[in-house]
């Protein structure tokens, strides 16, 4: 079915009885040309491009839970292309322009919001390393406006600028930068994909992965054994548990990440904005809700919730950004497992197995992400070498120490989910 505005005001007319469900829910077949491993962003992302990208249309989705249950449905929901390294910043660009059709290409209201986002500065040192980022937005084709003290009060009057410990000198603006609604971009991709004839299977756990003469074979779940030509791995917070049923071990810690939400308040922030002395960042959603997080939990963990320590970490950090979230009830806060990798840049490689790919090390910045990601990742496994847009993304810069993308050793702030 293809939705549209004459479609809502019909079905709205005759009792909304005509919708059909977004996707199938088929059994698994006993053999694909392709098996993606997770049915989060990234994975649906790739299983899409493939169909529309390369015709590849013999896939399967393999998702434990449901889709959309794992980080994709739990971020903060920032997308931005406000990279500083080269490597990056052409993959982030590439991925903005993407979320720029997205919409239209799927057919689907992903809410996106080119709101603008704020980095602010409180130092003359921050400046200069701003300044400098912006200078390698700007190189990349993407928008960068440094704004003093008075251009930031313009934007958000409500902040504490002079009262603080840490005043605040101005801000990186970035005004394609903004916000999509998470869990429908989830939606739009599997229904996209589905549409495309891409099987996607929940509630099928993938536990072990059949290797033979060093090539893959397929895998095993909780649903039996699938054969395939060609397995992803795309499971973010759960790399390492699934790259060690093929022999690997990966550079990725997993940790928890917070977030927060207050009950809905009148319009009050338009951008989202990000603090530059401690670890916060804040928007507000559609429904009037602050939404807001900070720093990781520090212990590495699989639980998808976070401890009281950093939730009040991170309230502090919010209250002496901007007093008056203090009168905001808070109504709800989640985790969800970040895949961390060692220099915070991901990994979009083959493995030492023909065959298997894999695609992970998103840090707390993927959903900004999904669809550079996807569409770079089908094109690897499809032709079998990197997208131009991903050529710097390979797993062997952690063995061989050359290429390393570490955005944090480069004066970012690594809080800028
Ligand atoms: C609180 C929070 C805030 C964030 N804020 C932002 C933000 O503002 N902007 C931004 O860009 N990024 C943000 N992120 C990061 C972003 O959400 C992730 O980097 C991204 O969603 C990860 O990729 P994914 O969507 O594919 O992951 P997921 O949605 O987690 O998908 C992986 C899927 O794999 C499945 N899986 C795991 N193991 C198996 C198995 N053995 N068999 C089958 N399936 C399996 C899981 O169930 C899961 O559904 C945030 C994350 C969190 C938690």
């Amino acid at each position: 079915m293809r939705y549209s505005g004459l479609q809502v005001l019909w079905q709205g007319l005759t009792g909304n009885k005509g919708w059909t469900p977004a996707w199938r829910d088929p059994d698994p077949k006993p053999e694909y040309d392709i098996i993606i491993i997770g049915g989060g962003g990234h994975g649906l992302a790739t299983a899409y491009y493939l169909a529309k990208e390369h015709g590849l249309t013999n896939i399967a989705v393999l998702e434990k839970g449901y889709l959309g249950g794992g980080n994709v449905g739990r971020n903060t929901t920032i997308v931005r292309a406000n990279y500083l390294l080269p490597g990056n910043s052409e993959f982030y660009s590439h991925s903005m322009k993407l979320w720029e059709g997205l919409e239209e290409d799927l057919n689907y209201n992903v809410m996106h919001s080119q709101r603008g986002i704020i980095n602010l500065f409180h130092s003359d040192g921050q400046r200069d390393a701003y300044a400098r980022r912006g200078n390698a937005m700007a190189n990349q084709g993407d928008d960068a406006v440094l704004l003093d003290r008075e251009g930031v009060r313009k934007h958000a009057p409500f902040l504490d600028f002079e009262q603080t410990r840490f005043p605040i000198f101005g801000g990186l603006y970035h005004p394609r930068g903004g916000t999509a609604r998470h869990d429908a971009v989830a939606w739009g991709f599997a229904r996209g994909a589905d549409q495309r004839g891409v099987d996607l299977i929940q509630n099928c756990e993938v536990t072990g992965i059949d290797i033979e003469n060093g090539a893959v074979r397929g895998v095993q779940t909780t649903r039996g054994a699938i054969r395939a030509k060609k397995v992803g791995m795309v499971v973010a917070g759960r790399s390492s548990q699934v790259a060690a049923m093929a022999g690997m071990r990966l550079p990725i810690e997993s940790h928890v990440l917070q977030a927060f939400v207050t009950e809905g308040l009148k319009p009050t922030i338009d951008n989202v904005i990000t603090y530059g002395m401690g670890h916060f960042y804040i928007s507000q959603s559609d429904k009037g809700g602050l939404v807001f997080g900070g720093d990781l939990d520090f212990y590495s963990s699989y639980a998808a919730r976070g401890n009281l320590p950093m939730a009040e970490h991170v309230v502090e950090a919010g209250m002496t950004l901007m007093p008056m979230i203090g009168k905001a009830k808070m109504l709800r806060s989640w985790g969800g497992i970040m895949d961390m990798s060692a220099d915070g840049s991901p990994i979009l490689d083959k493995t030492h197995v023909d065959g298997l790919y894999f695609n992970g090390g998103w840090c707390y910045g993927g959903f900004k992400a999904v669809p550079a990601s996807g569409h770079c990742f089908a094109h690897l496994m499809a032709t079998g070498q990197p997208h131009p847009a991903a050529t710097k993304h390979r797993l062997d810069r952690f063995n061989t120490g050359r290429g390393l993308l570490d955005e944090e050793a480069t004066g970012s702030q690594h809080n800028l989910h």
